[in-house]
């Protein structure tokens, strides 16, 4: 979508269907606040042409925000929906990718965005973290980081670039993890689930074990405590705000209709 101009409304319309993430008419931070319905309204092509992609329509949001909260090394939008109360005391945050080559994530977070939100419970969904890794199939960024080594979770070198694990030249050297703990920080998320493939398993993190295994049971899928790697973003969250939960769950390499209905299923219990 490089050069076509765009008015917001459509554009938000657009990113929360195909999360391209590329409001590149705008490059400032910027925030849009919107009506689904009204979006329909004023975007109509848009919104037939998208809806006809969208695999699984459950419900529609009451009210959905969006913002690009940072760039990607290449300049990418990274982006934000905020559907729900603003002022919740429960903010549930959901990350669909942050390795550019375990995309499943990414459908699930779209379809999130279509379900109704609760009352008291905000949801953020960041559909992509590493738009750069996405565009690339790659696990790392446009740096060859990987971006899950790259927080200040005990941060240490690993590997160099080239390598699958490289873990940069420093805790936050990237650009896509600073604006995720910048956001993190701001926001302070009751609890996070980050999304990865393919080991079909929920990784016991260090937050509340009642939640993930309450997850990890919905889904079908064991609860199990992996290793602790270091730069890890949920252990990072973990560790820095005692009293939440964030987990990784490792999804299935094949994606189905039916653990799509699980992860909503989960995920929507987490707002209770
Ligand atoms: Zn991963």
């Amino acid at each position: 979508m490089g050069n076509v101009t765009i008015s917001p409304a459509v554009c938000g319309l657009a990113l929360l269907f195909l999360m391209l993430g590329a409001c590149t008419s705008n490059p400032s931070p910027t925030t849009h606040a919107r009506h689904p319905s009204t979006a329909k309204a004023s975007a109509p092509s848009t919104s037939t042409k998208v809806s006809a992609s969208a695999p699984v329509a459950i419900g529609v949001p009451t009210f959905i925000y969006h913002s690009v909260f940072g760039r990607s090394v290449q300049g990418q939008a990274l982006v934000m929906f905020r559907m729900g109360p603003l002022n919740a005391h429960r903010r549930i945050l959901v990350v669909g990718v942050i390795h550019g080559n375990e995309t499943a994530g990414r459908s699930i977070a779209r379809d999130l965005l279509l379900t109704s939100a609760t009352a008291t419970t905000e949801v953020v969904v960041v559909p992509d973290l590493s738009p750069d890794g996405s565009v690339l199939e790659t696990r790392q960024n446009a740096r060859a980081v990987d971006l899950n080594r790259n927080f200040p979770y005990r941060w240490k070198s690993l590997g160099r670039r080239g390598d699958m694990q490289y873990s940069g030249t420093g805790p936050l050297s990237e650009p896509e993890s600073q604006a995720m703990v910048a956001l993190i920080r701001r926001l302070r998320p009751t609890v996070s689930v980050w999304f990865h493939q393919s080991l079909d398993v929920v990784d016991e993190l260090g937050g509340s074990v009642v939640v993930e295994s309450r997850f990890a049971n919905i889904l079908g899928l064991p609860l199990l405590r992996m290793r602790r790697y270091n730069g890890s973003a949920a252990s990072w969250e973990n560790t820095s705000f005692l009293g939440t939960t964030a987990f990784v769950v490792e999804l299935p390499r094949r994606e189905s209709a039916s653990l799509v209905t699980k992860v909503m299923r989960a995920l929507k219990d987490l707002e209770h």
